[in-house]
C-alpha cells in the first residue's frame, strides 16, 4: 500500500528546476493552492505572491472569470491544428488584441511564450527583407536586454552570465548602449549612416529593461528610436512581454512615448498568468510583404499548439477584465508604491528607488553586485520566512504584485524589505 504522495522526495529525484543550481541543495517550496495574491503551502501557510510568480499573474491567482473560461473552452474544443483550421476563440482574441494594441498592428501570430514571440518577431523581420530582395541580416539590441532562453531570444539579448556556454554560437547583435546610462539615440544613428542597409531590425523593451535589473527608461529616448526607425524603413520590434497588459500602467508600455511599433511581443500576462501563449503582433505591410502565390514566400514557423483554444480563451477572458477596473486597481498600486518610495530611500542600504506603474525596484546595499550578489538569495530567505515571496535580481529588489494586491498586502512586502535593510 502506498502512502500519501510524497512531493518533496519525488522532486529531489525526479525534476530538473529553472534557474536552479540544485547543488546548493534549497528544497523548494511546494505549494498546494493559490488564490488572490497569496500562495499557500501544503500546511496552509499563506505566502504573498510579491512577484506575480515570475511576473505572470495578473489580476490574482486562480482569478474565478478566467478559471471558468478554461473549464468551459477544455469542455468544448479544447485544441485543433492552426494551419489549415480556426476557431472562435483564437479569431476573439486577435479581434481583441489589435483594438487595443498601438495602432497599426493588425496581424497576431501565436506561439507558446514570450521567447517563441521574440523568435517569431525576429524571424518575420529577417525573412522580411530577403523578400524585398535585400540581404539585411544585422539585428540591432540594447545593453542589459532580456529576450528570452531560446537561441535567438539569446542573441538578442545582453551577453552575460545567462549566455556564456553558449557565446560561440549565438548570432552577431550590433548593441546599442543601454539608456538609463547611455545614449542609444545617438549610438542608432550612427549605427544606421555606417551600417544602415545591413539593418534588419531593432529590438527593445519598451520603459524597461525587465531581468537586466528593472532600469526604467526615458520615453523621450523610446519616441526618437521609433522617429529614426520609422525615418530608415528599419522595424522596431517592441519586447512587451514583461510590460504588456497594464504592468508599467498603460495597457503597453509603448503608449508612454505615444508610438506604435511594426512588430510587438506578448506573453506573461497574456492569459492573465494562467497558462502558456505568446503572440507576435505585426504590421499589415509586414504581413502583405509574405502574402503570395508562390509557396517558398511563407513564414515557415509554427507550433504543435498554436492558437491552443484553452489558451486563447484565458486570454480574452483576461482583456474583459483589464477593461473593467483594472486600471484603478494598478493606479492604486502606483500611487501605494510612491509613497512606500519614498520611505524606503530613506534607508541608507537602499538606493535608486524607482516606480514605473506597478513595478518598484531599488538597489541594496551590497558588497558583491551582480546577478549572483548574495544580499538578493538573503533577502529572499528572510522574505520567505516572514510570508513574502520576492526573488530579487542580484542585488535589485523589485515588488511587481498581482493587481488585486490591496495597500495591506503591498505593505506586508515594503515592510519585509525596509526590515532586511535596516539590519545591513
Ligand atoms: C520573460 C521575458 C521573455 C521571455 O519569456 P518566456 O515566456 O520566459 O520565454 C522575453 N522578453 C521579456 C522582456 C521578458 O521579460
Amino acid at each position: 500500500m502506498s502512502g500519501p504522495f510524497d512531493v518533496a522526495d519525488a522532486d529531489r529525484r525526479h525534476l530538473w528546476h529553472p534557474y536552479t543550481q540544485h547543488g546548493l541543495g534549497e528544497e523548494p517550496v511546494p505549494i498546494a493552492r493559490a488564490a488572490g495574491a497569496y500562495l499557500y503551502d501544503m500546511s496552509g501557510r499563506a505566502i504573498f505572491d510579491g512577484i506575480s510568480s515570475w511576473w505572470v499573474t495578473l489580476h490574482g491567482h486562480a482569478q474565478p472569470a478566467i478559471a471558468r473560461a478554461i473549464a468551459e473552452q477544455a469542455a468544448t474544443l479544447e485544441q485543433v491544428i492552426f494551419a489549415g483550421f480556426t476557431h472562435e476563440p483564437a479569431a476573439r482574441l486577435a479581434a481583441a488584441l489589435v483594438e487595443r494594441a498601438p495602432a497599426g498592428l493588425t496581424r497576431v501570430f501565436y506561439s507558446d511564450d514570450g521567447s517563441t514571440a521574440v523568435e517569431v518577431a525576429v524571424k518575420i523581420a529577417l525573412q522580411y527583407w530577403q523578400l524585398r530582395g535585400e540581404a539585411r541580416r544585422l539585428v540591432a539590441a540594447l545593453e542589459n536586454a532580456y529576450h528570452g532562453d531560446t537561441f535567438g531570444a539569446m542573441a538578442v539579448s545582453a551577453r552575460g552570465l545567462f549566455t556564456a556556454p553558449f557565446a560561440e554560437q549565438l548570432f552577431e547583435v550590433a548593441r546599442l548602449p543601454d539608456p538609463v546610462d547611455g545614449d542609444p539615440v545617438a549610438a542608432l544613428e550612427r549605427l544606421l549612416s555606417a551600417r544602415g542597409s545591413e539593418l534588419a531590425a531593432v529590438i527593445v523593451e519598451p520603459m524597461l529593461l525587465g531581468s537586466g535589473g528593472m532600469r526604467m527608461w526615458s520615453a523621450d529616448a523610446l519616441r526618437s528610436m521609433r522617429e529614426l526607425t520609422a525615418a530608415h524603413g528599419v522595424p522596431l520590434v517592441a519586447d512587451e512581454v514583461l510590460t504588456g497588459f497594464g504592468r508599467t500602467g498603460p495597457l503597453f508600455a509603448c503608449e508612454h512615448a505615444g508610438i506604435a511599433p511594426d512588430l510587438m511581443c506578448l506573453s506573461k500576462g497574456l492569459t492573465g498568468g494562467f497558462v502558456p501563449m505568446g503572440a507576435t503582433l505585426a504590421t499589415e505591410a509586414l504581413f502583405e510583404r509574405f502574402r503570395s502565390n508562390d509557396r517558398k514566400r511563407t513564414l515557415f514557423h509554427g507550433h504543435s499548439y498554436t492558437a491552443n483554444p484553452i489558451a486563447c480563451a484565458a486570454g480574452v477572458a483576461s482583456l474583459a477584465l483589464l477593461d473593467h477596473g483594472s486600471a484603478e486597481r494598478r493606479r492604486a498600486i502606483e500611487r501605494s508604491h510612491r509613497a512606500a518610495g519614498e520611505r524606503l530611500a530613506r534607508l541608507p542600504a537602499i538606493r535608486n528607488v524607482r516606480v514605473l506603474g506597478t513595478v518598484i525596484a531599488m538597489e541594496l546595499a551590497a558588497s558583491d553586485a551582480g546577478y549572483l550578489s548574495g544580499v538578493g538569495l538573503a533577502l529572499k530567505r528572510f522574505a520567505l520566512d516572514r510570508g513574502v515571496l520576492l526573488r530579487p535580481l542580484g542585488d535589485t529588489v523589485y515588488v511587481l504584485p498581482p493587481y488585486c494586491a490591496t495597500d495591506a498586502d503591498l505593505s506586508k512586502a515594503y515592510d519585509v524589505i525596509a526590515e532586511f535593510a535596516e539590519q545591513l
